[in-house]
């Protein structure tokens, strides 16, 4: 006989904290975002979210990942720094990749 666990999670799952997509600035849902969190002064994809500190979202469509690539915003309010363009690219290829991985079913 198997005790049914309780989760304390489960109340939380209800009321799914949103955030604000960095690429189209539209509020959503947490999870139907990525985060990017500053890595050692880096800011990288947070795909687990785990990094603690500061963190923007983005939508996992590549619309918003070019929005955000494209953006003429110099800084980002809630990583509270400027992200290169440069560095843009490159954050947007990762996430890109990671996300035709995950849509490829096995
Ligand atoms: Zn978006």
């Amino acid at each position: 006989m198997t005790r049914r666990a309780r989760l304390p999670m489960a109340a939380t799952e209800k009321h799914s904290p949103e955030r604000t997509c960095i690429g189209c600035m539209k509020r959503d849902r947490k999870d139907a975002m990525i985060r990017l969190a500053v890595i050692d002064d880096q800011v990288a994809p947070d795909f687990e979210g785990k990094q603690t500190g500061r963190g923007a979202y983005l939508h996992r469509t590549s619309q918003c990942l070019e929005r955000f690539v494209k953006s003429k915003a110099k800084e980002f309010r809630s990583l509270r720094r400027a992200v290169e363009r440069r560095e843009r690219i490159e954050i947007a290829q990762t996430i890109k990749v990671r996300l035709d991985r995950e849509t490829r079913v096995e």
